[in-house]
C-alpha cells in the first residue's frame, strides 16, 4: 500500500513532555553533546561530532508480541517528538529477556511502525538498534559497578531475598553476603558468566540501602543467570541484565535525552538515575545523561491490550488471529479499515498527560471519519437488496448518472453510472403501510432516486408468504438530478439504488465493538464473558459498478459509512468489503 507523509493532521496541541523539551532547548542543556554516529560508551561519544539531533528519543518494544494501539500512542508520540523538534527517534529492541522473544515479531514491529508512517533512518543513518547488542557493555557496566564497591553477587535464593526485602512500611534486612570483597563477586560474576552455576543459585545486586523508603532502591538484581537461548545471541550467554538496569544504559549508549515510559516506572526513577550516576562516576556513559519522563498509558473503553488476553481471544478461536479485524492490534486495525493517518489524529487529539484516564473507543471512529471524509471516494452499496422495476423505463434502455466522486473535493470530478429499469434498492427503502415519518418508498409515495429521477410508487409483488418480493414505480423523465427545473418536484425522501445488471456482487463483513461492555477487564470480571456475540455480520451485498476493491482505499459507502477491501481475502473475482465504522457514533449513550 502506498506509504502516508507524516505531517501532522492536527494542530500541535502543547502537552507537558513539550514544554520539558522547550524549555531544556531554550536552556541549551545538550550543547556541546557529542554523537559518534553509532550508539558506545563514554570513550566511542567522547570521538563523535557534535550531535546533529536536537534532542534523541526512542520507541523500545520488547518484542515478545503484537503492536496494539496503546503502542502507537508511544510511537506517536516519540517519533513525532522527534520530528516536531528536530530530533531523531531510534527504533530500539528492548530484548535483554531471552525467553519469548522471536524474529517474528521483530518484523512484524518494524513492519507497523512504517506503516504508521514513522522512519528512523534520519542524518543518513538508521537508528535501529538491538538493546541484546549491548550486552558486553552491561557486562563490562556490572563489573565497573562491583570493582567500584556498588554491586555485590548475593546467593540468597530468590524466596530469601524477597523474604528479606521488607514492605512498605517495614525496612528490609542486609543479606549475609553483601559485605564480600569485591574481588568475590567479581570472581563469582565471571563464573555465572562461564555457566558454572545453575539459573537462581546467585544473582548481582546493586548495593545501594536495604533501608529505603523506596523498595526499587532495595539493592535490586541487575543480574540473573538463565541458562536461555536468545533469539539474536544464541547461547553466547547465560547471565542476562534486568530490565531496570539494562534500560538506563540502552539510554545512554544511544546518547538519548527523553526517556519517555509509561507511570507504572515512576518508583524506577531514582534507580535509573542512580545507575546512570554510578556509570557516569565512573567514565562509562557519556553526559548528558538521558533523563526519564513518564505519561498516563492509553487506557480504551471496549477493548483489552493485556498480551495475554490478546493471545487467549486468538489461541481459544474468539478472533481468527492477530490481525482479525476486531482487534485492537496495529495489524487488525489496518485490516479493519482504520487508516495510518486517523490513528496519528486519534493519538494525538487524545493528548499527553499525568492522570490515568480511559478514552472512549467513539474517538478513534471520529478520527477516521474525520480523516477520511475529505478525500474517501464515495459509492453505493446495497446491503439488503430488493428490487425495484421503473415500469414506465424501456427495457432496452441505459441512461447514464452522474455523481461527485467526493462532495468536498470538486477536483476529484465525477463518477458515472447506469439507470435501468430493473434495480436493486435496500429493502428498508420501502414499506407496504409506512410507519410515521417514513419518507421513503410507499404505494402512492414519491421519492428522488439518488442522482436520477423523481419516481412514484406504485405498488409491490409479494411470494406465496407474502413477503414483498419486487416494488413497482414509473419515473418522471422532467426531473433528472442536475438538468435544469428537475427540482421543480420536491420529495422528502432520497434513495440509494444500483442497476440490477450492472451490480457486482461483494461479502460485506459489518464489524462491531469486540465488547458489548465499555470495561470488559474491569476489577475480577471475566473478559471473555462480556465478548459482543454480534461483533460482525457477514452479508452477501451489491456494490455500484466500478467500485474499487482490490486496493487499501477506504471508500465511503453513502448513508453506510467507510469501508475497505478486506487486505487478505478480496480478490478481483470475489470482492470482500469490511465496514470501518458507520457515518455517526451508533454507541452514544442510548443508542445501541
Ligand atoms: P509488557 O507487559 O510485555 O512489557 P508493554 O505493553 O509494556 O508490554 P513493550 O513492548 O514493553 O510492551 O512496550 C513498548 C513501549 O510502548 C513502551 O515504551 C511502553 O511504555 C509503550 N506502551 C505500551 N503500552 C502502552 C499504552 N497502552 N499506552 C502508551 N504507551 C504504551
Ligand atoms: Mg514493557
Amino acid at each position: 500500500m502506498s506509504s502516508e507523509s507524516v505531517t501532522p493532521v492536527a494542530p500541535i496541541t502543547t502537552n507537558f513532555l513539550r514544554n520539558i523539551i522547550e524549555s531544556d532547548l531554550n536552556a541549551n542543556r545538550f550543547s556541546g553533546k557529542l554523537w559518534a554516529g553509532k550508539p558506545g560508551t563514554a570513550a566511542v561519544q567522547a570521538g563523535g561530532t557534535p550531535d546533529p539531533a536536537r534532542i534523541r528519543t526512542r520507541f523500545p518494544p520488547e518484542p515478545n508480541g503484537y503492536l496494539h494501539i496503546g503502542h502507537a500512542k508511544s510511537i506517536c508520540l516519540n517519533f513525532g517528538l522527534a520530528r516536531d523538534f528536530g530530533g531523531v527517534c531510534h527504533m530500539r529492541f528492548d530484548d535483554t529477556n531471552p525467553e519469548k522473544e522471536e524474529q517474528e515479531y521483530v518484523d512484524a514491529i518494524l513492519d507497523a511502525v512504517k506503516w504508521l508512517g514513522f522512519d528512523w533512518t534520519a542524518n543518513n543513518t538508521e537508528h535501529l538498534y538491538f538493546a541484546s547488542d549491548y550486552f558486553p557493555v552491561m557486562f563490562a557496566c556490572a563489573e565497573a559497578l562491583i570493582q567500584a564497591g556498588h554491586a555485590y553477587v548475593d546467593q540468597q535464593s530468590p524466596e530469601e531475598m524477597r523474604a528479606m526485602r521488607g514492605t512498605l512500611t517495614e525496612p528490609g534486612r542486609d543479606s549475609s553476603w553483601r559485605s564480600r570483597p569485591a574481588a568475590e563477586s567479581l570472581q563469582l560474576l565471571h563464573e555465572m558468566r562461564d555457566g558454572k552455576h545453575p539459573d537462581g543459585s546467585m544473582a548481582l545486586r546493586a548495593r545501594i540501602d536495604m533501608a529505603s523508603p523506596n523498595i526499587n532502591l532495595r539493592d535490586p538484581v541487575i543480574y540473573r543467570i538463565r541458562h536461555a537461548t536468545h533469539h539474536r545471541t544464541g547461547d553466547t550467554w547465560c547471565v542476562y541484565p534486568m530490565y531496570a538496569f539494562a534500560h538506563p544504559i540502552e539510554d545512554a549508549l544511544e546518547c538519548i535525552t527523553h526517556s519517555i515510559c509509561t507511570l507504572e516506572f515512576e518508583d524506577q526513577r531514582p534507580f535509573y538515575d542512580w545507575v546512570l550516576n554510578r556509570l557516569q562516576e565512573l567514565g562509562q556513559v557519556a553526559t548528558p545523561l538521558p533523563h526519564q519522563y513518564e505519561f498516563a498509558r492509553l487506557n480504551m473503553s471496549y477493548i483489552v491490550t493485556s498480551k495475554r488476553k490478546l493471545l487467549q481471544l486468538v489461541k481459544e478461536g474468539y478472533v481468527s488471529g492477530w490481525d482479525d479485524p476486531r482487534m485492537p492490534t496495529l495489524v487488525g486495525l489496518r485490516r479493519r479499515g482504520y487508516s495510518a493517518a486517523a490513528l496519528r489524529l486519534f493519538c494525538e487529539r487524545t493528548g499527553v498527560s499525568k492522570n490515568n484516564a480511559r478514552i472512549d473507543y467513539s474517538l478513534l471512529d471520529q478520527a477516521l471519519r474525520e480523516v477520511q471524509d475529505p478525500v474517501a471516494p464515495r459509492s453505493v452499496a446495497i446491503l439488503h437488496p430488493l428490487k425495484l422495476v421503473i415500469t414506465n423505463f424501456s427495457a432496452h434502455m441505459i441512461e447514464t448518472c452522474q455523481a461527485p466522486r467526493n462532495p468536498h473535493d470538486p477536483a476529484a470530478g465525477m463518477r458515472e453510472f447506469p439507470l435501468t429499469r430493473e434495480l436493486w434498492i435496500e429493502r428498508e427503502d420501502f414499506a407496504e403501510v409506512p410507519p410515521k415519518k417514513y419518507f421513503r418508498l410507499f404505494p402512492g409515495n414519491s421519492v428522488r432516486l439518488k442522482y436520477g429521477y423523481v419516481i412514484t410508487c406504485t405498488g409491490c409483488v409479494k411470494d406465496e408468504n407474502g413477503q414483498v418480493i419486487e416494488v413497482h414505480a414509473e419515473y418522471n423523465p422532467e426531473t433528472k438530478s442536475g438538468t435544469p427545473g428537475s427540482d421543480l418536484v420536491k420529495v422528502k425522501g432520497n434513495v440509494t439504488w444500483i442497476s440490477a445488471a450492472h451490480a457486482i456482487p461483494a461479502e460485506i463483513r459489518l464489524y462491531d465493538r469486540l465488547f458489548s461492555v465499555p470495561f470488559p477487564d474491569a476489577g475480577d470480571s471475566d473478559f471473555l464473558a462480556c465478548l459482543n456475540p454480534n461483533s460482525v455480520e457477514v452479508i452477501q451485498g451489491l456494490l455500484e459498478p466500478g467500485t474499487v476493491g482490490t486496493d487499501a482505499v477506504v471508500t465511503q459507502f453513502e448513508r453506510l459509512g467507510y469501508f475497505v477491501p478486506d487486505q487478505i481475502d478480496s480478490k478481483a473475482e470475489k470482492l470482500v468489503f469490511n465496514r470501518v465504522t458507520t457515518l455517526r457514533d451508533t454507541w452514544a449513550a442510548g443508542a445501541t
